[in-house]
Protein backbone atom coordinates (compact mmCIF):
# COMPACT_ATOMS: atom_id res chain seq x y z
CA UNK A 1 0.00 0.00 0.00
CA UNK A 2 1.02 3.21 -0.72
CA UNK A 3 1.21 5.66 2.19
CA UNK A 4 0.26 8.86 0.54
CA UNK A 5 -3.01 6.93 -0.44
CA UNK A 6 -3.58 6.10 3.46
CA UNK A 7 -6.48 8.29 4.83
CA UNK A 8 -5.02 8.24 8.49
CA UNK A 9 -2.02 10.34 9.87
CA UNK A 10 0.34 10.05 12.64
CA UNK A 11 0.23 12.14 15.28
CA UNK A 12 2.58 13.46 17.68
CA UNK A 13 0.08 13.52 20.77
CA UNK A 14 -2.60 10.95 21.78
CA UNK A 15 -5.69 12.54 23.82
CA UNK A 16 -5.04 14.25 27.36
CA UNK A 17 -7.17 11.59 29.05
CA UNK A 18 -5.24 8.82 27.41
CA UNK A 19 -3.12 6.98 30.23
CA UNK A 20 -2.79 3.84 29.03
CA UNK A 21 0.82 3.31 26.97
CA UNK A 22 -1.06 0.90 24.20
CA UNK A 23 -3.93 2.93 23.33
CA UNK A 24 -1.36 6.38 23.56
CA UNK A 25 0.77 4.36 20.68
CA UNK A 26 -2.27 3.32 18.72
CA UNK A 27 -3.33 6.28 18.53
CA UNK A 28 -0.61 7.84 17.66
CA UNK A 29 0.04 5.64 14.77
CA UNK A 30 -3.72 5.95 13.47
CA UNK A 31 -4.06 2.00 14.53
CA UNK A 32 -7.24 2.75 16.05
CA UNK A 33 -9.88 5.82 16.91
CA UNK A 34 -11.29 6.77 20.54
CA UNK A 35 -14.98 6.94 20.21
CA UNK A 36 -15.07 7.34 23.74
CA UNK A 37 -13.67 5.87 27.00
CA UNK A 38 -13.85 2.00 26.35
CA UNK A 39 -14.58 1.95 23.12
CA UNK A 40 -12.11 1.75 20.11
CA UNK A 41 -12.36 1.75 16.06
CA UNK A 42 -10.46 -0.08 13.82
CA UNK A 43 -8.66 1.84 11.65
CA UNK A 44 -7.11 0.19 8.59
CA UNK A 45 -3.53 -0.30 10.08
CA UNK A 46 -4.88 -1.71 13.19
CA UNK A 47 -7.88 -4.17 11.48
CA UNK A 48 -4.59 -4.97 9.48
CA UNK A 49 -3.09 -6.52 12.94
CA UNK A 50 -6.50 -7.68 14.35
CA UNK A 51 -7.42 -9.64 11.17
CA UNK A 52 -3.87 -11.37 11.75
CA UNK A 53 -4.37 -12.26 15.50
CA UNK A 54 -7.59 -13.62 14.48
CA UNK A 55 -5.80 -15.77 11.26
CA UNK A 56 -3.34 -17.18 14.20
CA UNK A 57 -6.66 -17.64 16.70
CA UNK A 58 -8.83 -19.29 14.12
CA UNK A 59 -5.90 -21.95 12.62
CA UNK A 60 -5.46 -23.31 15.84
CA UNK A 61 -9.10 -23.44 16.77
CA UNK A 62 -9.89 -25.26 13.35
CA UNK A 63 -6.68 -27.66 14.41
CA UNK A 64 -8.47 -28.94 17.20
CA UNK A 65 -11.95 -29.13 15.32
CA UNK A 66 -13.54 -25.86 15.89
CA UNK A 67 -16.40 -25.24 14.17
CA UNK A 68 -16.66 -22.03 13.48
CA UNK A 69 -20.23 -19.34 13.47
CA UNK A 70 -21.17 -16.10 14.26
CA UNK A 71 -24.15 -15.57 16.84
CA UNK A 72 -25.91 -12.53 17.00
CA UNK A 73 -25.75 -9.13 19.49
CA UNK A 74 -28.83 -8.79 20.32
CA UNK A 75 -30.19 -11.65 22.69
CA UNK A 76 -33.90 -12.26 23.72
CA UNK A 77 -34.32 -12.69 27.71
CA UNK A 78 -35.73 -16.01 28.12
CA UNK A 79 -33.42 -17.99 27.75
CA UNK A 80 -30.58 -15.63 30.26
CA UNK A 81 -33.41 -16.00 32.60
CA UNK A 82 -33.43 -20.28 32.90
CA UNK A 83 -29.68 -20.28 33.90
CA UNK A 84 -30.47 -16.79 35.88
CA UNK A 85 -28.19 -14.52 34.86
CA UNK A 86 -30.43 -12.13 33.33
CA UNK A 87 -31.27 -10.55 36.44
CA UNK A 88 -28.69 -7.30 37.04
CA UNK A 89 -28.00 -8.34 40.98
CA UNK A 90 -26.29 -11.42 39.42
CA UNK A 91 -24.61 -10.59 36.10
CA UNK A 92 -23.86 -6.35 37.01
CA UNK A 93 -22.11 -5.44 33.29
CA UNK A 94 -25.01 -6.08 30.96
CA UNK A 95 -25.68 -3.58 28.61
CA UNK A 96 -29.53 -4.05 28.02
CA UNK A 97 -32.46 -2.21 25.07
CA UNK A 98 -35.74 -2.37 24.59
CA UNK A 99 -37.64 -3.36 21.37
CA UNK A 100 -40.55 -0.54 20.24
CA UNK A 101 -42.94 -3.22 22.27
CA UNK A 102 -41.03 -2.26 25.36
CA UNK A 103 -40.23 -5.87 25.55
CA UNK A 104 -35.94 -6.50 27.34
CA UNK A 105 -33.26 -7.54 24.89
CA UNK A 106 -29.72 -8.14 25.97
CA UNK A 107 -26.46 -7.31 23.83
CA UNK A 108 -24.61 -10.25 23.72
CA UNK A 109 -21.62 -9.91 26.83
CA UNK A 110 -20.93 -13.99 26.51
CA UNK A 111 -22.15 -16.50 23.96
CA UNK A 112 -22.87 -20.10 26.37
CA UNK A 113 -26.99 -19.35 26.49
CA UNK A 114 -27.60 -18.67 22.78
CA UNK A 115 -24.82 -20.98 21.43
CA UNK A 116 -26.45 -24.09 23.64
CA UNK A 117 -30.18 -22.96 22.41
CA UNK A 118 -28.49 -23.18 18.79
CA UNK A 119 -27.38 -26.91 19.09
CA UNK A 120 -31.37 -27.75 20.55
CA UNK A 121 -32.47 -29.74 17.48
CA UNK A 122 -29.06 -30.40 16.09
CA UNK A 123 -27.80 -32.46 18.99
CA UNK A 124 -29.65 -34.91 20.80
CA UNK A 125 -28.04 -38.56 20.54
CA UNK A 126 -24.19 -39.82 21.15
CA UNK A 127 -23.70 -40.02 17.55
CA UNK A 128 -23.89 -35.91 17.34
CA UNK A 129 -21.13 -35.26 20.01
CA UNK A 130 -18.56 -34.35 20.85
CA UNK A 131 -18.46 -30.71 19.19
CA UNK A 132 -17.22 -28.01 19.26
CA UNK A 133 -18.27 -24.20 18.18
CA UNK A 134 -16.38 -20.92 18.33
CA UNK A 135 -17.34 -17.36 17.02
CA UNK A 136 -14.89 -14.24 16.51
CA UNK A 137 -17.30 -11.53 17.31
CA UNK A 138 -17.30 -8.08 19.40
CA UNK A 139 -19.02 -8.53 23.05
CA UNK A 140 -20.29 -5.81 25.00
CA UNK A 141 -19.54 -4.90 28.54
CA UNK A 142 -20.66 -2.34 31.09
CA UNK A 143 -17.32 -2.12 32.39
CA UNK A 144 -16.72 -0.17 35.64
CA UNK A 145 -13.34 1.39 34.45
CA UNK A 146 -11.89 1.58 31.06
CA UNK A 147 -8.43 3.64 31.40
CA UNK A 148 -6.68 0.53 30.12
CA UNK A 149 -6.91 1.33 26.61
CA UNK A 150 -7.88 -1.69 24.22
CA UNK A 151 -7.03 -3.81 27.32
CA UNK A 152 -10.05 -3.14 28.75
CA UNK A 153 -13.02 -1.94 26.49
CA UNK A 154 -16.51 -1.79 26.63
CA UNK A 155 -17.00 -2.74 23.35
CA UNK A 156 -14.53 -5.30 22.38
CA UNK A 157 -13.42 -8.30 19.88
CA UNK A 158 -13.35 -12.00 21.68
CA UNK A 159 -13.01 -15.82 19.99
CA UNK A 160 -15.25 -17.39 22.17
CA UNK A 161 -15.13 -21.73 21.88
CA UNK A 162 -18.15 -23.92 23.23
CA UNK A 163 -17.37 -27.73 23.93
CA UNK A 164 -19.67 -30.38 24.49
CA UNK A 165 -18.85 -34.16 25.63
CA UNK A 166 -20.44 -37.51 26.23
CA UNK A 167 -18.54 -38.05 29.38
CA UNK A 168 -16.08 -35.95 31.56
CA UNK A 169 -13.12 -37.89 30.17
CA UNK A 170 -13.82 -37.09 26.98
CA UNK A 171 -14.39 -33.48 27.90
CA UNK A 172 -11.52 -33.46 29.81
CA UNK A 173 -9.47 -34.58 26.48
CA UNK A 174 -10.83 -31.43 24.83
CA UNK A 175 -10.20 -29.73 27.51
CA UNK A 176 -6.58 -30.15 26.84
CA UNK A 177 -6.37 -30.30 23.54
CA UNK A 178 -7.32 -27.14 23.43
CA UNK A 179 -5.22 -25.61 26.59
CA UNK A 180 -2.17 -26.77 24.12
CA UNK A 181 -3.60 -24.99 21.36
CA UNK A 182 -3.69 -21.72 23.47
CA UNK A 183 -0.13 -21.86 24.21
CA UNK A 184 0.56 -22.61 20.36
CA UNK A 185 -1.54 -19.36 19.57
CA UNK A 186 0.57 -17.48 22.34
CA UNK A 187 4.13 -18.64 21.01
CA UNK A 188 2.52 -17.46 17.83
CA UNK A 189 1.65 -14.25 18.73
CA UNK A 190 5.53 -13.35 20.13
CA UNK A 191 4.60 -13.81 23.44
CA UNK A 192 4.40 -17.54 24.27
CA UNK A 193 7.66 -16.83 27.16
CA UNK A 194 5.77 -14.61 28.69
CA UNK A 195 2.54 -16.20 28.95
CA UNK A 196 1.58 -18.93 31.71
CA UNK A 197 -1.53 -21.26 32.32
CA UNK A 198 -2.61 -20.21 35.22
CA UNK A 199 -5.36 -21.58 37.82
CA UNK A 200 -8.25 -19.28 38.85
CA UNK A 201 -10.89 -19.62 40.19
CA UNK A 202 -13.76 -21.91 38.39
CA UNK A 203 -16.69 -19.48 39.09
CA UNK A 204 -20.03 -20.41 41.51
CA UNK A 205 -20.91 -23.64 39.73
CA UNK A 206 -17.75 -25.85 40.14
CA UNK A 207 -15.52 -26.48 42.56
CA UNK A 208 -13.18 -27.34 39.83
CA UNK A 209 -10.92 -24.59 38.47
CA UNK A 210 -10.65 -22.88 35.67
CA UNK A 211 -6.97 -22.19 33.68
CA UNK A 212 -6.53 -18.22 32.78
CA UNK A 213 -4.15 -17.59 30.43
CA UNK A 214 -1.83 -14.79 32.16
CA UNK A 215 1.15 -12.65 30.10
CA UNK A 216 3.28 -10.79 32.69
CA UNK A 217 3.48 -7.04 32.30
CA UNK A 218 3.82 -4.66 34.98
CA UNK A 219 0.77 -3.28 34.13
CA UNK A 220 -1.47 -5.84 34.67
CA UNK A 221 -4.85 -5.63 36.75
CA UNK A 222 -3.87 -9.44 38.38
CA UNK A 223 -1.22 -10.50 40.63
CA UNK A 224 -0.07 -14.07 40.06
CA UNK A 225 2.09 -16.68 41.77
CA UNK A 226 4.67 -18.50 38.81
CA UNK A 227 6.44 -21.41 39.55
CA UNK A 228 8.97 -21.00 37.00
CA UNK A 229 10.32 -24.62 37.14
CA UNK A 230 6.91 -25.86 36.08
CA UNK A 231 5.34 -23.22 34.13
CA UNK A 232 2.33 -22.87 35.91
CA UNK A 233 0.88 -20.30 37.81
CA UNK A 234 -1.68 -19.40 40.53
CA UNK A 235 -3.76 -16.60 40.59
CA UNK A 236 -3.72 -14.64 43.39
CA UNK A 237 -7.88 -14.90 43.90
CA UNK A 238 -7.46 -18.58 44.92
CA UNK A 239 -3.77 -18.35 46.54
CA UNK A 240 -4.64 -20.49 49.74
CA UNK A 241 -2.42 -23.29 51.60
CA UNK A 242 -5.09 -25.48 50.75
CA UNK A 243 -5.06 -24.98 47.02
CA UNK A 244 -1.45 -24.77 46.79
CA UNK A 245 -1.47 -28.42 48.65
CA UNK A 246 -4.39 -29.53 45.94
CA UNK A 247 -2.16 -28.15 42.91
CA UNK A 248 1.03 -29.76 44.09
CA UNK A 249 2.75 -26.37 44.40
CA UNK A 250 5.66 -25.45 46.83
CA UNK A 251 5.41 -21.73 47.85
CA UNK A 252 8.52 -21.31 48.98
CA UNK A 253 9.39 -21.65 44.89
CA UNK A 254 6.54 -19.56 43.55
CA UNK A 255 7.26 -15.90 42.48
CA UNK A 256 4.64 -12.95 42.67
CA UNK A 257 4.32 -11.09 39.10
CA UNK A 258 1.89 -8.88 37.47
CA UNK A 259 0.06 -10.07 34.60
CA UNK A 260 -2.56 -9.66 32.02
CA UNK A 261 -5.35 -11.79 31.53
CA UNK A 262 -5.46 -12.64 27.51
CA UNK A 263 -7.51 -15.69 27.82
CA UNK A 264 -9.53 -18.16 30.58
CA UNK A 265 -10.83 -21.82 29.77
CA UNK A 266 -13.82 -22.75 32.17
CA UNK A 267 -15.06 -25.92 32.85
CA UNK A 268 -18.79 -25.43 32.78
CA UNK A 269 -19.63 -29.26 33.46
CA UNK A 270 -23.97 -29.40 32.46
CA UNK A 271 -24.81 -26.59 34.05
CA UNK A 272 -25.99 -24.62 30.81
CA UNK A 273 -27.14 -27.76 28.84
CA UNK A 274 -29.03 -28.92 32.13
CA UNK A 275 -30.64 -25.43 32.18
CA UNK A 276 -31.58 -25.23 28.63
CA UNK A 277 -32.71 -28.74 28.27
CA UNK A 278 -29.90 -29.98 26.25
CA UNK A 279 -29.52 -33.86 26.67
CA UNK A 280 -28.52 -36.72 24.55
CA UNK A 281 -29.30 -40.22 23.76
CA UNK A 282 -26.57 -42.72 24.76
CA UNK A 283 -26.10 -46.23 22.98
CA UNK A 284 -28.67 -47.63 25.46
CA UNK A 285 -31.33 -45.43 24.73
CA UNK A 286 -30.83 -43.21 27.83
CA UNK A 287 -31.29 -39.43 28.80
CA UNK A 288 -27.43 -37.86 29.54
CA UNK A 289 -26.14 -34.69 30.54
CA UNK A 290 -24.12 -33.14 28.08
CA UNK A 291 -20.64 -31.89 29.41
CA UNK A 292 -19.44 -28.38 28.35
CA UNK A 293 -15.84 -26.25 28.36
CA UNK A 294 -15.59 -22.51 27.00
CA UNK A 295 -12.36 -21.27 25.97
CA UNK A 296 -11.90 -17.09 25.24
CA UNK A 297 -9.63 -15.33 24.18
CA UNK A 298 -9.48 -11.23 24.15
CA UNK A 299 -8.58 -10.46 20.45
CA UNK A 300 -8.71 -6.63 21.14
CA UNK A 301 -6.85 -7.16 24.53
CA UNK A 302 -4.22 -9.34 22.84
CA UNK A 303 -3.43 -6.39 20.54
CA UNK A 304 -3.13 -4.22 23.03
CA UNK A 305 -0.82 -6.19 25.09
CA UNK A 306 1.45 -6.78 21.93
CA UNK A 307 1.27 -3.02 21.85
CA UNK A 308 2.36 -2.87 25.20
CA UNK A 309 5.12 -5.34 25.34
CA UNK A 310 6.28 -4.72 22.05
CA UNK A 311 7.35 -1.21 21.86
CA UNK A 312 9.87 1.30 22.90
CA UNK A 313 10.31 5.71 23.39
CA UNK A 314 9.98 5.46 19.29
CA UNK A 315 6.78 3.51 19.52
CA UNK A 316 5.92 -0.15 18.02
CA UNK A 317 8.18 -2.79 17.16
CA UNK A 318 5.05 -5.69 15.89
CA UNK A 319 6.40 -9.24 15.88
CA UNK A 320 6.48 -10.56 12.03
CA UNK A 321 3.42 -12.66 12.94
CA UNK A 322 1.07 -9.40 13.29
CA UNK A 323 2.49 -6.50 11.70
CA UNK A 324 0.68 -4.81 9.30
CA UNK A 325 3.36 -4.71 6.53
CA UNK A 326 6.36 -6.78 7.14
CA UNK A 327 8.15 -4.12 5.20
CA UNK A 328 8.20 -0.39 5.21
CA UNK A 329 10.10 1.07 2.19
CA UNK A 330 10.81 4.67 2.57
CA UNK A 331 11.75 7.39 -0.56
CA UNK A 332 13.63 9.94 0.44
CA UNK A 333 14.28 13.23 -1.75
CA UNK A 334 11.74 13.23 -4.38
CA UNK A 335 13.93 13.13 -7.31
CA UNK A 336 12.76 11.36 -10.06
CA UNK A 337 15.58 8.35 -10.37
CA UNK A 338 14.96 7.70 -6.57
CA UNK A 339 11.15 8.06 -6.86
CA UNK A 340 11.73 5.35 -9.74
CA UNK A 341 13.81 2.99 -8.07
CA UNK A 342 11.65 2.80 -4.98
CA UNK A 343 8.31 2.63 -6.92
CA UNK A 344 10.60 -0.68 -8.54
CA UNK A 345 11.52 -2.12 -5.40
CA UNK A 346 7.39 -1.70 -3.98
CA UNK A 347 6.64 -3.30 -7.64
CA UNK A 348 9.08 -6.10 -6.61
CA UNK A 349 8.42 -7.15 -3.42
CA UNK A 350 4.71 -7.07 -4.07
CA UNK A 351 5.05 -9.24 -6.78
CA UNK A 352 7.22 -11.89 -4.58
CA UNK A 353 4.18 -11.84 -2.21
CA UNK A 354 5.72 -9.52 0.28
CA UNK A 355 3.45 -7.06 2.08
CA UNK A 356 4.46 -3.45 1.95
CA UNK A 357 3.61 -0.51 3.32
CA UNK A 358 5.72 2.35 0.70
CA UNK A 359 6.02 5.42 1.89
CA UNK A 360 5.75 7.78 -1.25
CA UNK A 361 4.86 11.02 0.45
CA UNK A 362 6.51 13.97 -0.96
CA UNK A 363 7.90 16.77 0.22
CA UNK A 364 8.22 15.43 3.52
CA UNK A 365 11.67 15.10 5.61
CA UNK A 366 14.02 11.83 5.89
CA UNK A 367 13.95 13.03 9.47
CA UNK A 368 9.67 12.89 9.74
CA UNK A 369 9.33 9.89 7.43
CA UNK A 370 11.98 8.24 10.24
CA UNK A 371 10.10 9.16 12.83
CA UNK A 372 6.75 7.71 11.30
CA UNK A 373 8.57 4.07 10.45
CA UNK A 374 9.45 4.20 13.98
CA UNK A 375 6.26 4.73 15.36
CA UNK A 376 4.16 2.28 13.18
CA UNK A 377 6.75 -0.22 13.75
CA UNK A 378 6.98 -2.41 11.19
CA UNK A 379 9.54 -5.51 11.25
CA UNK A 380 11.93 -3.96 8.34
CA UNK A 381 12.65 -0.69 7.05
CA UNK A 382 14.27 -0.06 3.57
CA UNK A 383 15.22 3.09 2.76
CA UNK A 384 15.58 4.03 -0.97
CA UNK A 385 17.84 7.44 -1.17
CA UNK A 386 20.43 9.14 -3.63
CA UNK A 387 23.19 8.19 -1.02
CA UNK A 388 21.58 4.21 -1.01
CA UNK A 389 21.59 4.33 -5.26
CA UNK A 390 24.99 5.20 -5.30
CA UNK A 391 26.07 2.22 -3.02
CA UNK A 392 23.78 0.29 -5.64
CA UNK A 393 21.56 -1.40 -3.08
CA UNK A 394 18.88 0.02 -0.81
CA UNK A 395 19.31 0.34 3.09
CA UNK A 396 17.48 -2.30 4.77
CA UNK A 397 17.10 -2.07 9.03
CA UNK A 398 15.20 -3.94 10.94
CA UNK A 399 12.98 -2.07 13.61
CA UNK A 400 15.04 -4.20 16.56
CA UNK A 401 18.41 -2.71 14.98
CA UNK A 402 20.13 0.28 15.64
CA UNK A 403 22.13 0.31 12.45
CA UNK A 404 21.23 -0.81 8.90
CA UNK A 405 22.78 -2.35 6.10
CA UNK A 406 23.39 -1.73 2.55
CA UNK A 407 22.21 -4.69 0.08
CA UNK A 408 20.97 -5.54 -3.20
CA UNK A 409 16.91 -5.43 -4.27
CA UNK A 410 17.32 -9.14 -4.82
CA UNK A 411 19.39 -9.94 -1.51
CA UNK A 412 15.80 -8.15 0.21
CA UNK A 413 13.26 -9.58 -1.86
CA UNK A 414 15.23 -12.94 -0.57
CA UNK A 415 15.60 -11.99 2.96
CA UNK A 416 11.81 -11.16 3.20
CA UNK A 417 9.88 -13.77 1.16
P1 LIG B 1 -11.47 -9.98 33.27
O1 LIG B 1 -11.13 -10.89 34.41
O2 LIG B 1 -10.27 -9.34 32.66
O3 LIG B 1 -12.55 -9.00 33.58
P2 LIG B 1 -13.17 -12.08 32.32
O4 LIG B 1 -12.61 -13.11 33.25
O5 LIG B 1 -14.49 -11.48 32.61
O6 LIG B 1 -12.09 -10.91 32.12
P3 LIG B 1 -13.95 -13.78 30.11
O7 LIG B 1 -15.38 -13.53 30.23
O8 LIG B 1 -13.40 -15.10 30.45
O9 LIG B 1 -13.13 -12.62 30.84
O10 LIG B 1 -13.51 -13.39 28.62
C1 LIG B 1 -12.53 -14.08 27.87
C2 LIG B 1 -11.37 -13.15 27.54
O11 LIG B 1 -11.82 -11.92 26.96
C3 LIG B 1 -10.57 -12.72 28.74
O12 LIG B 1 -9.60 -13.68 29.07
C4 LIG B 1 -9.94 -11.42 28.26
O13 LIG B 1 -8.74 -11.70 27.55
C5 LIG B 1 -10.97 -10.87 27.32
N1 LIG B 1 -11.75 -9.79 27.96
C6 LIG B 1 -12.63 -9.89 28.98
N2 LIG B 1 -13.17 -8.70 29.28
C7 LIG B 1 -12.60 -7.81 28.41
C8 LIG B 1 -12.76 -6.41 28.20
N3 LIG B 1 -13.60 -5.69 28.92
N4 LIG B 1 -12.04 -5.83 27.21
C9 LIG B 1 -11.19 -6.55 26.45
N5 LIG B 1 -11.00 -7.88 26.60
C10 LIG B 1 -11.70 -8.50 27.57
MG1 LIG C 1 -11.05 -13.01 34.62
Amino acid sequence: MKQSQLFTKTRKEAPADEQAKNAELLIKGGFIHKEMAGVYAFLPLGLRVIEKIKGIIRDEMNSVGGQELYMTTLQPRDIWEKTDRWDDAKVDNWFKTKLKSGEELGVGLTHEEPIVDALIGNVSSYRDLPISVYQIQNKFRNELRAKSGILRGREFIMKDMYSFARTEEEHLKIYEEVAQAYHRVYKRLGIGHITYRTYADGGIFTKKFSDEFQTISGIGEDIIYLDEEKNIAVNKEIYTDENLAKLGLDKSKLVEKRSIEVGNIFPLESKYTDALDLYFTDENGEKKSIISGCYGIGVSRTMGVLAEIFSDDNGLIWPESVAPFKVHVLELGDSPEVMAAATELYNKLTAAGVEVLFDDRLEMSAGAKFADADLLGMPYRVVVSTRSMKENGVEVKKRTEEKGQIMTADALVDLVK
